[in-house]
């Protein structure tokens, strides 16, 4: 069992396909953009000195807690989707 390991046969490079192309993209001009702003919890109360209220109305589907935003003409729930129209027009 003298077996001499074959020459394998290396690949040969190939230059055309290995030459690297360099592509320039054009250049992303960055917006200003406003800082994310958070939730204003304490605006969604307001606390007199011995109560408390809300000041917008729960969504009906999520149940309490769920906030519905107030829009012109609607108000809309961000957790569930749900809208309801307060003026018709
Ligand atoms: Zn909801």
């Amino acid at each position: 069992m003298s077996k001499q390991p074959a020459p394998a046969p290396a690949p040969a490079p190939t230059e055309a396909a290995a030459a690297p192309v360099e592509e320039k993209k054009p250049e992303k001009k960055e917006k200003p953009r406003a800082p994310k702003r958070r939730i204003q919890v304490y605006k969604l109360y307001k606390v007199e000195s011995d109560s408390l209220s809300r000041l917008r109305k729960d969504c009906p589907r999520c149940g309490k807690g769920y906030f519905m935003a107030q829009h012109g003409n609607r108000l809309t729930c961000g957790h569930c989707g749900y809208t309801t129209y307060t003026k018709k027009s």
